[in-house]
This record gives structure tokens, C-alpha cells and sequence, in this order.
């Protein structure tokens, strides 16, 4: 294979490439950027640039571009099995990721079901929790809920549980019925109260619909701690303990979707972890292989796969595939990120980085058009609002963080904002000058353009 030129790259990629959650216009003013290496926390352009991806690329990339151990074990599983079928054979990565994962959550999950992507993973919970109750004798029990602000990915099953119109409101039409329940909103709290202080008072209208809904509902599925997509929402994590008491007596399967907050993001190996909360099924995914490729699976508890076990004829198998199921390439590469994690050192590292992340940009709370500032972890995120006592939006025509995304993408660091949140969501191998080099170049790029606003 020839090696193309930026130009040649950008000439054919405007022309036949279609990119994900964008509107391409926008590509007229900025052409996708064409990356050639990837090393630590540095993306390397076909122009000769480097950018700091404050972003893991989507939040998939967990201990750096290039990781010679995880490049390392991939080529040596390359050299032995890239792909098997996963129905009647296994091997060795799948098996012993399995290991290494049900010794997640107290050892309470017991059993591992591959998928290929986030989406994937929570659709097949979905099917899970559904046909539970189906061979428990209990079909009313068909419905599902999820919480305001929610995301779980856009394939159509997983979307109907997400509360973002920027996703969803398009395809509402296509969608099965769910319901969606107050939940944690803390820089907006209705009860005025502060996260850090707080004992999850919200939680008591969630529990009002869960109990007025029960007898209908399979499942409640959830982003514990922090809800990434919906801009970075942080909550107590005293209501993720209030909801699986109420999942409990309510007899209520509780889904967690730990899809984005895994692998440490949060602090913590799992975000359930701030609680010991255990949920029923768990879906990992993004950081599990370290960003390297693309894997996801479902966490069961012990009780629900005992519910589909029995004799082929009562019908009761979970009937569900994707053709790259268990691939062992990816199940390597997860194997060799998880025997990275279990390094010591590495957690009370974490701790200091994402502290010194906050540090960092505290002198912008004092500027009248930083709502708030929040933390948990290796993740920080900066809402930017039009008015600070009112807490209101931006115009969201204006543009705001899509315009600091630009200007500190020309200054080298990634960071793809939410709406008007720009977030920190590195590496966890971030080291501390390029900690400083991305929170400075985004203060600036903050500063840039809301004063532009206000002249
Ligand atoms: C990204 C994400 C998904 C979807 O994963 P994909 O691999 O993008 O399909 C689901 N849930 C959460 C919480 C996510 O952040």
C-alpha cells in the first residue's frame, strides 16, 4: 500500500467519506484532520502537527496511543488466532478476560456475554432483562425506564433509552415505549441543594414512578455517577444506593451502564464501586480494550443466566449474536489493559492527575459566563452558560463550545466539547506537563471566544 499525502487524504476523504455525528458542511470550514501515528496522549497529523487528545478519542482510549504491552500481546494473538466463531468454540483471551471481569463487582457477576460495541452490549441487556421475566413467568413484566439526561448509544433499542433530543427526537416514531424518570440534575437542582452535601432527595419522585410503573417493568438502566454524554453530569452517589434498594423490593432488574465511566474514569475501577452498588447486568465497553479495538460485553449475576439454563427444548436460550463476537484479537488486547490496571502505583496516580486537572482551571470560576466547574476523577468538566445567576444556556445557534473545540484544536489539544461543556476526559497516562498544556490552551480558547461574545 502506497502511502497517500495529506492532500490526496483530504481531497478523497470530502469527497467519499460520510463521518459520524456530524453535519458535513461543517467540513468545508474544517476537513477532518488525517492522523498518521498515535503515541501516549499525542495524535500526529499527515501535516506534521501534533494534538493532544484530551478526549481518548471518543473516551475509548485509556492508557495511551501506541501502548507497546497492549501493540505487543495484539501481535502476538495476531501471529496465533485472529477470529474464530464464538457459538461451540472458545479460547484463551475470551476465557480469561471472563476470569479477570467476573472478579469485577464483589464476584457477584458472574457470567460474561460478548458483543462488539457499546450499543450492542446494551441492546443485548435489554434482550436479557426482557426474556427474564418472560421464562421467570412474569411477561407483563416488558417495559424499561431510564433517567433524565440519559445516553446508552443509538442503535434503535439502546436509543429508546436515552433522553438526548439531539439523538433521539428524529427517530422518536421507530422507538418501543419506555419511561423515562426524574433523575439526579445537580448543577440545576430543583431541590437547591449541592451534590457533595445532599442525600439524593430527587430520589423520591424517581421512586414515586418506579412504584407506580413496577408491575410493568423488566429493567432500569443507568450511568452510574456520571452521566458523560449528557455533558459530563456528575450526581450523588447516594442515589445510585437509593435506586438499588428500590430495584430490590420493587423486583426491578437494574441494568448498569458502565460503558463510558470504566476502567477508572471516575476514580474507581467502576463508577458502581463509589457504592458498592451491584447491579443485575452491567455493560462494559470503550476503555475495556484500551481504545484499540472494538469490544463490549454484558455482566450477569449468577440468577439471570440461571433463568435461560435448561434443556433445548423449553426454548428459554438467549438467541442473540454478532458475527465478531469474542474476538480474540479484542479479548487480548482487553486481557493485557486489564493486567496493566492491576499494576501498583497506578490508582494513587490517577487520584493526584485528575485533582491537578481541576486545579488547574479553578481560576475559571470566577468568570461570569462559567456555571459551574465539576470533577470526579480523571474527568473535569467546564459548563459555559450566557447568564451564571439564572444558570440559563447559551443560544445554542451561537455555537459556543464547537467554536472553543476549533480554536484549541488549532492550538493542538482535542477537545470535542458537548454542547456548551467542554470536558477533560484524557488518558489516565496523562503526565503533568500535558496536563498543564491542555488546561491552559483551553482557558485561552475559552477566553477567546467569550469575549467575543461579550465586545
Ligand atoms: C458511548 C456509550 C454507549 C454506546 O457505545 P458505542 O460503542 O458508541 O455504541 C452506550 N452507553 C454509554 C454510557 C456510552 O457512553
Amino acid at each position: 500500500m502506497t502511502t497517500w499525502n495529506e492532500k490526496k487524504l483530504r481531497e478523497f476523504d470530502q469527497k467519499h467519506v460520510w463521518h459520524p455525528c456530524s453535519q458535513m458542511q461543517d467540513y468545508e470550514a474544517y476537513p477532518a484532520i488525517p492522523i498518521v501515528r498515535g503515541e501516549g496522549v499525542w495524535l500526529y497529523t499527515a501535516g506534521g502537527r501534533k494534538i493532544l487528545d484530551a478526549i481518548s478519542s471518543w473516551w475509548v482510549n485509556l492508557l495511551g496511543h501506541g501502548h507497546p504491552e497492549i501493540k505487543k500481546q495484539i501481535v502476538d494473538q495476531l501471529n496465533k488466532l485472529e477470529h474464530v466463531i464464538f457459538a461451540n468454540y472458545t479460547h484463551e483471551p475470551a476465557v480469561r478476560l471472563s476470569k479477570y471481569l467476573t472478579s469485577l463487582f464483589s464476584g457477584k457477576l458472574t457470567k460474561v456475554f460478548f458483543t462488539d460495541n457499546g450499543s450492542s452490549a446494551v441492546e443485548a441487556a435489554i434482550k436479557m432483562a426482557f426474556q427474564y421475566w418472560i421464562n421467570r413467568g412474569k411477561p407483563e413484566k416488558n417495559r424499561f425506564a431510564y433517567v433524565r439526561g440519559a445516553y446508552h448509544g443509538e442503535t434503535l433499542g439502546a436509543l429508546a433509552l436515552g433522553d438526548l433530543d439531539l439523538y433521539k427526537k428524529m427517530f422518536q416514531t421507530l422507538l418501543h415505549q419506555s419511561i423515562c424518570i426524574e433523575g439526579p440534575d445537580c448543577y440545576r437542582c430543583p431541590w437547591g441543594l449541592s451534590r457533595d452535601r445532599c442525600d439524593a432527595e430527587c430520589f423520591t419522585n424517581t421512586r414515586m414512578i418506579l412504584e407506580q410503573h413496577h408491575r410493568s417493568l423488566a429493567s432500569v438502566i443507568i450511568e452510574p455517577v456520571l452521566q458523560a454524554a449528557a455533558g459530563m453530569r456528575m450526581y450523588s452517589p447516594i442515589f445510585l444506593k437509593k435506586l438499588r434498594k428500590a430495584c430490590d423490593e420493587l423486583e426491578i432488574k437494574l441494568i448498569a451502564d458502565e460503558i463510558a465511566t470504566g476502567f477508572g474514569r471516575t476514580g474507581k475501577m467502576m463508577a458502581s464501586d463509589h457504592v458498592a452498588m451491584i447491579p443485575d447486568l452491567v455493560t462494559l465497553s470503550k476503555g475495556l480494550t484500551g481504545g484499540f479495538l472494538p469490544l463490549a460485553a454484558v455482566l450477569a449475576k449468577e440468577e439471570i443466566f440461571q433463568a435461560f439454563y435448561g434443556p433445548y427444548t423449553d426454548l428459554k436460550a438467549f438467541m442473540h449474536s454478532h458475527s465478531y463476537t469474542g474476538n480474540p484479537l479484542a479479548c487480548r488486547a482487553a486481557c493485557a489493559v486489564w493486567e496493566l490496571l492491576q499494576q501498583e502505583g497506578f490508582w494513587p496516580r490517577i487520584v493526584g492527575k485528575g485533582q491537578l486537572i481541576a486545579d488547574q482551571v479553578q481560576d475559571l470560576n470566577s468568570h461570569p459566563q462559567v456555571g459551574e466547574i465539576r470533577s470526579l476523577g480523571m474527568v473535569t468538566a467546564i459548563e459555559l452558560v450566557a447568564d451564571r445567576q439564572s444558570r440559563k444556556s447559551f443560544d445554542w445557534k451561537k455555537r459556543i463550545g464547537y467554536r472553543i473545540y476549533r480554536t484549541a484544536e488549532q492550538n493542538g489539544v482535542l477537545l470535542r466539547n458537548l454542547g456548551d461543556i467542554i470536558y477533560f476526559f484524557p488518558p489516565l497516562v496523562i503526565e503533568e506537563p500535558e496536563i498543564v498544556f491542555m488546561t491552559q490552551t483551553a482557558k485561552n480558547a475559552i477566553f477567546e471566544i467569550l469575549s467575543q461574545e461579550s465586545s
